[in-house]
C-alpha cells in the first residue's frame, strides 16, 4: 500500500527533499485495533516538528498524520464496539488507560501518552492507504458528517472542546474572547462558545475578520493592532453596562501567546479566566503579576483531551451546530506543498487536508 514516507529529518524546511511516496507492507490487527482505508487525513502542526526532529527525535522511517478518518476493512479477536465496514475517525492521544491519571479519566495527564503519527513508528501514521489503531483510539463518525469534516476535527475539535468545556467550564452568558480566531482550533472556539449560549469577541487579521463573524462570533477584532485589547474592553463596556458590572471579559481562550499575553491578562474580570495550548507567537511572555493575584484570575494549562470529549463534539457536528472549516485538499503526492502552505500560514483559514 502507498505511504508519505521519510526516512531523515529535514534540515532546511524544504520537506520536498525527504518526503517520498513508497510502497510499504500492508498492517494487519493487533488482537485490540481496527485496520482501517484512509479517506481523508488533516495537517497539523506536529508534522513539521515530525520532519525537524526538533524538538522530539520521532522515529524513523517515519509516517506523519494524526487526525485521519476512513473506512474498517479488519478487526482484532478483542475488539468489541467497531464492525468491519464501520466509519470512524482516529483519536490520536494514545495513553496506557492503566495509570492513576487514565483511570481517573484524565488521559491527557498519562505519563505514557503518545500522540500517534507524531511520536509512534517507524511507519505508523495517518498519510497512507491503510493504517491501524488500537479499538480505543478511533470513534464513529455520524452518518451525517463527511470523512474531510471528521478528519479536519479530530485533534483541533478536541482541543478546543477540553480548554473550553473540559477546563475553562464555560457557562450560559459569559462573555469570552477567542484569540486567533481564523486558526483551526480558533474557528472551532468560537462555534463552541456560541453553543454553550455565550458572546463571543474572536480575533484575526483584517482580511478574515468577516469569517469569524460567518462562524458566529458576535464581534472580530484585528489582533495585529497596536492597541486592539482596548477594543476588547469598550466591546465588554458596552455588554456589561445595562447591568451595572464591571467590564472585562470571562474567558479567554489562548494559543498564541508572545506580547499578546500580559495585554489579554488586562482584559479578565475578578476571579476569570484564561486558558492557554499553545504559543504560535512566542512562548517566553511576560506576565505582570499583579493582573494575576490581585485579580485572583485563573491561569490554565490545556492539551488534548478525552475520547469522550471528541464524541461529545462530534454529536454537535451532527447536529449541524458545529462545522469544519477546511482550507485546502491536497494529494498526497503533494504533500511538501501542503505542508508549505500551512508553515507559511499566509491567507489560510481553517484546515489543510490530504487524501491517499
Ligand atoms: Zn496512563
Amino acid at each position: 500500500m502507498k505511504a508519505l514516507v521519510y526516512d531523515e529529518y529535514s534540515t532546511d524546511d524544504n520537506f520536498s527533499k525527504i518526503l517520498k511516496i513508497k510502497d510499504i507492507e500492508e498492517p494487519k490487527p493487533k488482537p485490540n485495533e481496527v485496520v482501517f482505508k484512509v479517506k481523508s487525513a488533516a495537517l497539523n502542526y506536529d508534522d513539521i516538528w515530525g520532519m525537524r526532529g526538533k524538538p522530539l527525535a520521532i522515529p524513523l522511517p517515519h509516517i506523519s498524520g494524526t487526525d485521519a478518518a476512513g473506512e474498517v476493512i479488519s478487526i482484532g479477536e478483542d475488539v468489541k464496539n467497531i464492525k468491519i465496514g464501520d466509519r470512524i475517525v482516529s483519536h490520536g492521544n494514545l495513553s496506557c488507560r492503566i495509570c492513576s491519571a487514565c483511570t481517573d479519566g484524565r488521559e491527557y495527564d498519562c505519563k505514557k501518552r503518545q500522540i500517534w503519527g507524531f511520536e509512534t513508528g517507524p511507519l505508523w501514521g495517518g498519510f497512507c492507504e491503510i493504517t491501524h489503531l488500537p479499538e480505543v483510539n478511533v470513534v464513529k463518525i455520524p452518518d451525517n458528517v463527511h470523512f474531510d469534516d471528521a478528519a479536519a476535527a479530530s485533534m483541533t475539535l478536541l482541543t478546543s472542546w477540553h480548554m473550553l468545556v473540559g477546563r475553562a467550564k464555560i457557562q450560559p452568558g459569559q462573555l469570552v474572547l477567542v484569540m486567533g480566531g481564523s486558526s483551526g482550533v480558533g474557528t472551532y472556539g468560537i462555534q463552541i462558545a456560541k453553543l454553550f449560549g455565550c458572546t463571543v469577541i474572536a480575533t484575526a487579521s483584517p482580511d478574515k475578520l468577516d469569517k469569524l463573524l460567518d462562524l458566529g462570533a458576535d464581534y472580530a477584532i484585528d489582533h495585529r493592532k497596536e492597541n486592539w485589547h482596548k477594543e476588547v474592553r469598550e466591546i465588554s463596556k458596552k455588554i456589561t453596562k445595562p447591568f451595572g458590572d464591571i467590564p472585562g471579559v470571562d474567558v479567554i481562550f489562548e494559543h498564541i501567546g508572545g506580547e499578546h499575553w500580559n495585554k489579554e491578562l488586562t482584559l479578565l474580570k475578578y476571579g476569570a479566566t484564561i486558558v492557554t495550548t499553545g504559543a504560535t507567537t512566542g512562548y517566553d511572555a511576560k506576565t505582570d503579576l499583579r493582573q494575576i493575584f490581585f485579580k485572583g484570575i485563573n491561569i490554565l494549562g490545556s492539551t488534548q483531551g478525552t475520547r469522550a470529549e471528541l464524541e461529545q463534539g462530534f454529536y454537535w457536528m451532527s447536529q449541524g451546530k458545529i462545522r469544519s472549516i477546511i482550507d485546502s485538499v491536497y494529494p498526497l503526492e503533494r504533500a511538501s506543498e501542503a505542508h508549505a502552505k500551512m508553515l507559511e500560514g499566509k491567507g489560510l483559514f481553517g484546515k489543510i487536508l490530504m487524501k491517499p
